[in-house]
């Protein structure tokens, strides 16, 4: 019998539904075994009915719920209620949905102060009253979906593998069980590190090629140690696919922790400051840490409104 699948999305790019078809041949196998039951993405089923004519939200029951995108407004936070609900086995897909992800960089600000600056202050936008009727309110901060209700399976990444997207899928499928890697990017990396700290190094922006082309990674030095800000020790390994080998370091750039913290109360940042200075590298050259080291995962409590710069 097919397992049934429901799929939602909040406050998203688009980029995690993508990793989905990025399975290719792969997801043609998985398809007959799965039955699609609500995916606004590739199914024609709305929330709200077909013309919305409904009151309430209509998520079928199924087997398998999967929720990408941040929680940012009231409805979001009832599409996680109302999923949860009709679903035995949760998935929270992508960094988004796992920490808060990009959206919730708006946790560096009220939300009073988030109105103002987008309709009052934005620069391409003519000043007016934020608009009020048939938009559902902002929540007081962004959330990862597991503060809202309990999350089965995390998928973490912006987007999440394709590779990673089908073993959690094949493992509730065959009811195996499935685990998230639990070492760093470092412990994934083949760059050659020489451990030697090279105090007062000014951190380089990797605006230009890092390496040629064709490079081997493993006679290319740590991206960190040549003065770059990797934020692969912070970050949890599992984005290089089968390969083993960080996705982004395959391209000779550095991690920007888009699979999240190496544990659920870990702070990057914090994290971060560490490693840094470890090797020399003064921290306080980032001028936005707080930003830079949780840009994909400022939910959870680890991004607040910054305290009034003093008159
Ligand atoms: S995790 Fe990244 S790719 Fe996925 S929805 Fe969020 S911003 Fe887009
Ligand atoms: S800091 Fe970056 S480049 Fe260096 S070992 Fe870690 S992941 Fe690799
Ligand atoms: S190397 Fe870092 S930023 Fe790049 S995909 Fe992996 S976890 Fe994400």
């Amino acid at each position: 019998m097919a397992v049934k699948v429901a799929q939602e999305w909040l406050a998203i790019c688009g980029g995690c539904e993508v990793t989905i078809l990025d399975l290719g041949k792969t997801l043609l196998d998985i398809l007959p075994k799965l039955e699609i039951v609500h995916m606004p993405v590739l199914h024609d089923h709305k929330l709200f009915g077909q013309t919305g004519e409904k009151n309430n939200m209509e998520i079928p029951q199924a087997d398998v719920g999967i929720i990408s995108g941040a929680v940012h407004t009231k409805e979001n936070e009832e599409v996680c209620k109302q999923m949860r609900a009709k679903v035995k086995t949760l998935i929270a897909m992508g960094a988004c949905a796992c920490y808060g992800g990009v959206p919730a960089l708006r946790n560096l600000y009220g939300v009073p102060e988030v109105y103002e600056m987008v309709y009052r202050k934005g620069v391409t936008t003519d000043p007016a009253e934020p608009p009020s009727k048939e938009l559902p309110p902002l929540t007081d901060k962004v959330m990862a979906v597991s503060e809202v209700v309990k999350v089965d399976v995390m998928l973490p990444g912006c987007p999440t593998t394709p590779e990673l997207f089908a073993e959690a899928v094949t493992s509730l499928l065959e009811g195996k069980p499935f685990k998230l890697s639990d070492k760093s990017v470092c412990d994934e990396c083949p760059t050659k590190r020489e451990k030697k700290a090279a105090a007062g190094m000014a951190l380089k922006r990797p605006l230009a090629k890092i390496a040629e082309k064709g490079t081997e990674l493993s006679s290319m030095r740590c991206l960190m140690e040549q003065g770059y800000l990797c934020l692969g020790p912070a970050t949890r390994s599992g984005c290089g696919g089968h390969e083993k080998v960080p996705r982004c370091i395959k391209a000779y750039m550095p991690c920007r922790g888009c699979f999240g913290p190496l544990r659920h109360d870990a702070n990057p940042m914090v994290d971060m400051m560490g490693a840094l200075s470890t090797i020399g590298i003064d921290p306080k050259q980032i001028l936005d840490r707080q930003a830079t080291f949780n840009r994909f995962c400022g939910g959870q409590g680890r991004l607040r409104p910054m305290p009034a710069p003093k008159k």
